[in-house]
């Protein structure tokens, strides 16, 4: 369903608005409004907050729509995915289609022009995903919610992470973003060698029991045979004796 590898601008995401918490989000995605299928998630942000680019790429259509009111389609680098941000207060000063953005670039303002409601101005963000014609009004609906929630934990992650760079007194976050990711993977590759060696120890184990069963299998049948052999030692002596014995 989603492009892989590098073509993936939906995986590096940044959440559109400074600030946002887990609990400004809420999955609408299958919800019903006006008659449509929603498939965006609405974004309660008050009137004017910044809107910033989700990813880098381009500026293709800065459309008024009846619904959306003041409208952005962004296209990715790849022309993969396409975001849209609707019911816009306004576009940031310079924006025209064509124009190149960074991620995190503010591109707009939040309000509550097309359908909204004046008295909750939001956000409406929706992801598509583009067909080979590659048109800003056509494209795959595809769920933006877990995807903004990505986003914002790896935010969170990211400040943590700047915090701790600016408390060391370590030039560059990214750097240390880098050296946390080393550390990641150094913690997932203890991981997976502990849980080897518990599978070697284990078969180890296993093998142990296996020999110890078969010793004692190997000591019962011993003892059978020597009851037997006794057995019948004891029946030979018996005749012998009592052959001996007759007239
Ligand atoms: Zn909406």
């Amino acid at each position: 369903m989603f492009a892989a590898g590098a073509a993936a601008s939906i995986f590096e995401m940044t959440p559109p608005i400074r600030g946002l918490a887990l609990t400004d989000l809420r999955d609408t995605f299958g919800e019903i409004h006006d008659g449509h299928k929603h498939e965006a998630t609405d974004i309660m942000e008050p009137r004017g907050t910044p809107l910033r680019a989700v990813v880098s790429g381009t500026i293709r259509k800065l459309f008024l729509s009846k619904p959306g009111g003041n409208t952005i389609y962004q296209f990715d680098d790849m022309g993969v995915y396409c975001y849209y941000y609707a019911h816009l207060d306004g576009y940031a000063e310079g924006l025209r289609e064509g124009k190149r953005v960074e991620r995190g670039e503010v591109i707009g303002f939040v309000g509550s022009t097309g359908n909204a409601d004046t008295r909750s101005p939001h956000l409406h963000f929706a992801i598509a995903e583009l067909g080979p014609d590659r048109l800003w009004w056509k494209g795959t609906a595809v769920d933006p919610y877990p995807f903004l929630v990505a986003a914002v934990n790896e935010g969170e992650v990211a400040d943590d992470l700047l915090l701790l760079a600016a408390a060391n007194e370590m030039p560059g976050g990214a750097q240390t973003y880098t050296a946390s990711m080393g550390l990641k993977n150094a913690a997932l590759f203890a991981l997976i060698g502990t849980i080897l060696l518990a599978v070697l120890l284990l078969a180890g184990f296993i093998r142990d029991l296996v020999s110890f069963v078969h010793g004692v299998v190997a000591a019962i049948t011993l003892l059978t045979s020597g009851i037997h052999l006794l057995a019948s030692l004891s029946v030979a002596v018996f005749f012998y004796v009592f052959h001996r014995s007759q007239p």
